[in-house]
């Protein structure tokens, strides 16, 4: 089979190392190596996506690449035994977007050891308005539990709360009963957080600076995709015994902290990865998406976009203006 098809693909000059990017016409024979081949029917945008566009951070270790670390789709060509023609996948990280190409085109290559069957009870628009960034929450809440963090410990903070993990963490963690304070720099964004299920809102400029090593015990544990100085200060307020699950870094790379909660408080700093995730740590969480998830919660986190605009949108993403998640029809 030899289709053309439209893709996003994302160039560089080696001599300038200039960046360039737009729309071309490549054939199914363009495509990576891989076992599985896929029609692409959905995708969306994540901050790692926002960043490869610009090229604001060496996302992309690989050029040309068509980006796009999401897809939802269905199976057209196979040599493994996992996956048949018509069948539903979705698939989130791996190196797709970076050095694979990834889910903004018609069609992709993929390995199958990288997909998932589209979870039951969830359609493929609703795996990729999850996305990435629901599924890091959907981890992150998860690995939570796992270190013992129950409802009745106390309020759960979460940072970068408008955003994508922030949305889906705040209305997972709700959904699970757990109380919920909301850090955002939107204030008027309490409406919206709220309804996913936040109790108290945080203005995150309390979080923002640089905070005392040791604070008042506030949280019980927390969900941060922010890192740098709100981190260290979310961990100077973790009560006795509590947890952070760390996944992200929308104030920066650094941890300016000391070792004080940790040796004093016994607080544990839990790193959060959904690129190389295996597909046991991954199965678990799609399955608690697809039980948790709230639709009311899904239709306000969630804003349908048009591929022609991911230049804009980009942006737009990393200026903190769009509002929980971006849902893109390849279609
Ligand atoms: P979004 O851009 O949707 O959300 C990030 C949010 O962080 C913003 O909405 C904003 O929330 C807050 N924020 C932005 N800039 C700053 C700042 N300078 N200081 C404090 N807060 C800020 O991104 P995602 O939710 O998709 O991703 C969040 C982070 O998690 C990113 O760093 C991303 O790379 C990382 N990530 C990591 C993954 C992993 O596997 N470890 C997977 C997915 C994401 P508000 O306006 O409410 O304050």
């Amino acid at each position: 089979m030899k289709e053309e098809f439209k893709a996003f693909v994302i160039d560089r000059d080696e001599s300038t190392k200039e960046q360039s990017q737009g729309w071309k016409t490549v054939s199914t024979d363009d495509l990576m190596d891989g076992d599985v081949t896929v029609r692409v029917r959905h995708t969306t945008m994540n901050y790692k996506d926002a960043l490869a566009i610009t090229g604001k951070s060496p996302v992309v270790r690989r050029f040309p690449m068509v980006p796009g670390i999401d897809l939802a789709g269905e199976v057209v060509a196979s040599e493994s035994d996992r996956f048949q023609p018509g069948q539903n996948i979705i698939l989130n990280g791996w190196g797709v977007g970076e050095t694979h190409w990834g889910g903004y085109a018609e069609y992709a290559r993929l390995k199958s050891d990288w997909l998932l069957h589209q979870p039951e009870g969830l359609s493929g628009a609703d795996c990729m308005a999850v996305g990435t960034a629901g599924y890091t929450a959907a981890l992150c809440v998860l690995r939570l539990q796992d270190l013992g963090v129950k409802p009745e410990d106390g309020k759960v903070l979460v940072t970068g709360a408008s955003g994508g993990v922030g949305s889906f963490a705040i209305s997972f963690l709700a959904q699970l009963g757990y109380t919920v304070a909301a850090s955002t720099g939107r204030m008027e964004e309490e409406p919206y957080l709220k309804t996913l299920g936040a109790s108290e809102i945080v203005d995150r400029g309390t979080l923002s600076g640089k905070g005392r090593p040791l604070d008042k015990e506030t949280f019980a544990a927390a969900v941060d995709s922010v890192g740098s100085q709100t981190l260290a200060n979310v961990l100077s307020k973790i009560a006795y015994g509590g947890t952070v699950a760390a996944c992200g870094l929308a104030q920066g790379v650094d941890l300016p902290s000391t070792v004080m909660p940790f040796i004093l408080r016994g607080v544990t700093l839990a790193g959060v990865d959904s690129v190389m995730a295996p597909l046991e740590t991954r199965e678990p969480a799609w399955s608690m998406i697809s039980k948790t998830l709230d639709r009311d919660a899904l239709a306000q986190i969630t804003q349908s976009a048009a591929l022609e605009d991911i230049e804009d949108l980009a942006s737009q993403l990393l200026e903190g203006k769009i509002r929980g998640r971006l849902l893109i029809d390849v279609d």
